[in-house]
């Protein structure tokens, strides 16, 4: 639905609902009960494309009785959704939908998991980060509906567009010359003229108005303000993303102005957890989620976030002292919030005291949604020849949890991969890859088939590996390098916000101080055996994430003569194809040091 529809619902709404206000006298207050409405919020976050349930630790969550349990999947989600929801019930969801997403969904620019999550209800969404993964053109097609410009319709035809509402009201364009349709109907009146002039030009619709049993409930839309360095740079050169609260703060005023009292922040930034706890618990530790919950102007009534992945249930103060909600689902369609309230029909606010919250675990005990499941299914079928192709063959599962260097077995099989495939063409001499772009382990046992013969297909390759970056060569010189490894570490000019390693092609060696300062922590950097000069010019493989400066390793950009080469997933392919069996690369490229 357009902002021009939401508005006009709005107004011929505040006609109806004045109505009755004007019709409540005092003799009426006996009747209290009679004039709240009760509303149900049922709440996603960070799908991720998860049509089919996630396996190993994607798998799973810790439910409230502290039992870890097998959880998630679209077929289990859809059930769930039916058996929480009633009448009085709206689905939102909290961002990072799509992107980052497993075969079945990524295959198809995630129309798939898009038109899942309108089939089980979701009316709302705050964009997140990942929904620019594909670039701000691509987010408006999948919002908006029409091709793929390059790889034509879907299997299913013409796309039509989400059934939901798209919204983000810190994504704004860098150029306030730039045409913008995403206030179109809202600037009706001088005030909220007035108020809308100094906000700058939106590049999404700030907020989405929903009614529910005749009073409107205002939602307004977040995304992280860190979008810029850890999405590709390409994909949103256009858009600036402001301040959370700053944003929030506009659009809760616009909400007021339009005369919409319920008011919901649905945000892309979240906190960290104690880890092992109820979904119900509230054992998030404070960070950037935790500031725009407390920081939000009073007016808005809770804070629906993700971004993190974890799941927590919290009740926090709001700038006037007042109790206010703020929660959070995990991630991959493992948990269901949700969230129920009473509105004063007369004021049309929601009565903070009646607010209550409880996260579902997706459990997969549950009898699996028939429809959805014939859904997936015809998506499997679709993706089967592509996705059961056997690519490679290992003798053990290659893991990517962190060892105490930050090395990973499979981060190094991926960087001697990257390298492989631009040594030719780009002349390469090492390669380095982002720890955070790589999304599941390889298993012996294989995906959810399990034909456990070490047998790697297309598909369990792209779940490790679903970004569809582009292999990059650029020139580095040896004090260039030494600054990216640095940019690794918490703090600096860049401001890295928590350690991230870098993994390197087996020919690269060098050693870091954990208690050096910032600046001098690397030491002893080798190619192939021997010293790097501070001067030596060296060609340096990595995805262009990364040589465009993303996850804060701004040095890269300081990089000259970039050549631009293979798919990421098509290099990983390559090695794992020409190297069969592929046995889990032993560590040591990294040596760390007190
Ligand atoms: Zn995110």
């Amino acid at each position: 639905m357009t902002s021009r529809s939401l508005l006009r619902l709005a107004l011929a709404g505040a006609v109806a609902v004045g109505g009755f206000a004007l019709a409540t006298t005092p003799a009426d207050a006996g009747k209290a009960a009679a004039r709240q409405v009760p509303i149900r919020l049922l709440s996603l976050n960070d799908f991720h494309g998860h049509l089919e349930p996630p396996t190993g630790s994607s798998g799973r969550m810790v439910d409230e009785n502290g039992q870890t349990v097998e959880a998630g999947g679209a077929a289990y989600v859809a059930a769930h959704m039916k058996r929480l929801a009633d009448d009085n019930t709206i689905g939102v969801a909290q961002g990072d939908l799509i992107g980052a997403t497993p075969l079945i969904s990524a295959a198809y620019h995630d129309e798939p998991s898009v038109e899942f999550l309108g089939k089980i209800g979701v009316k709302v969404s705050a964009v997140g980060n990942h929904e620019f993964d594909e670039g701000y053109a691509e987010l408006r097609r999948i919002m908006y509906g029409g091709c793929h410009p390059v790889d034509g319709c879907s299997p299913a035809g013409r796309w039509k567009g989400a059934q939901f509402d798209y919204v983000g009201a810190n994504v704004l364009f860098k150029n306030r010359n730039e045409r913008s349709t995403a206030l179109d109907g809202l600037t009706s009146t001088p005030e909220a003229r007035k108020l809308l002039s100094g906000w700058g030009v939106p590049a999404l619709p700030p907020i989405s108005i929903k009614w529910k049993n005749a009073v409107p409930i205002g939602f307004i839309g977040l995304v992280t303000q860190t979008t810029p360095g850890i999405v590709t740079a390409e994909g949103i050169k256009d858009l600036k993303f402001e301040d959370e609260v700053k944003a929030a703060n506009l659009a809760s005023r616009l909400l007021t102005i339009l005369g919409v009292k319920a008011q919901v922040v649905l945000v892309h930034e979240g906190d960290q957890v104690n880890t092992g706890q109820s979904p119900d618990a509230c054992s998030a530790i404070p960070g950037a989620g935790n500031r725009i919950a407390t920081q939000v102007d009073p007016a808005v009534d809770m804070i629906l976030s993700g971004h993190s992945h974890q799941a927590y249930k919290c009740v926090v103060k709001d700038p006037a002292g007042r109790d206010r909600l703020y929660t959070q689902g995990g991630s991959f369609g493992r948990v269901i919030t949700q969230v129920d309230f009473q509105v004063d029909r007369a004021s049309r606010d929601i009565v903070r005291s009646s607010v209550q919250a409880d996260n579902h675990v997706v459990t997969r005990t549950i009898a699996a949604d028939p429809e959805i499941s014939q859904f997936v299914q015809t998506w499997k079928d679709r993706v089967a020849p592509v996705a059961n192709k056997p690519i490679g063959r290992i003798t053990a599962d290659i893991s990517n949890a962190s060892t105490p260097t930050g090395e990973t077995p499979l981060g190094n099989l991926i960087a001697d991969g990257q390298l492989a495939a631009t040594k030719t063409g780009g002349n390469a001499q090492i390669a380095l890859m982002n720890p955070g772009g790589i999304r599941a382990p390889l298993t012996f046992a294989g995906s959810p088939a399990g034909e456990g013969d070490g047998v790697v297909t297309y598909g369990e390759a792209f779940t490790v590996q679903p970004f569809n970056n582009l292999m990059q060569v650029v020139t580095l010189t040896g004090a260039q390098l030494k600054t990216v490894l640095e940019q690794q570490f918490v703090g600096g000019p860049n401001g890295q916000p928590f350690q991230k390693i870098l993994q390197p092609s087996a020919n690269f060696t060098y050693t870091y101080s954990r208690g050096a300062a910032w600046g001098s922590k690397v030491s002893d950097m080798k190619i192939d055996g021997v010293a790097v000069s501070d001067t030596q010019q060296i060609r340096v493989a990595a995805n262009n994430f990364l040589v465009g400066g993303g996850d804060a390793f701004a040095a890269f950009k300081d990089g000259t003569d970039v050549w631009s080469g293979p798919l990421d997933i098509d290099a990983f392919v390559a090695y794992l194809t020409a190297n069969q069996p592929t046995t889990p690369p032993a560590l040591g490229r990294i040596t760390a040091v007190n």
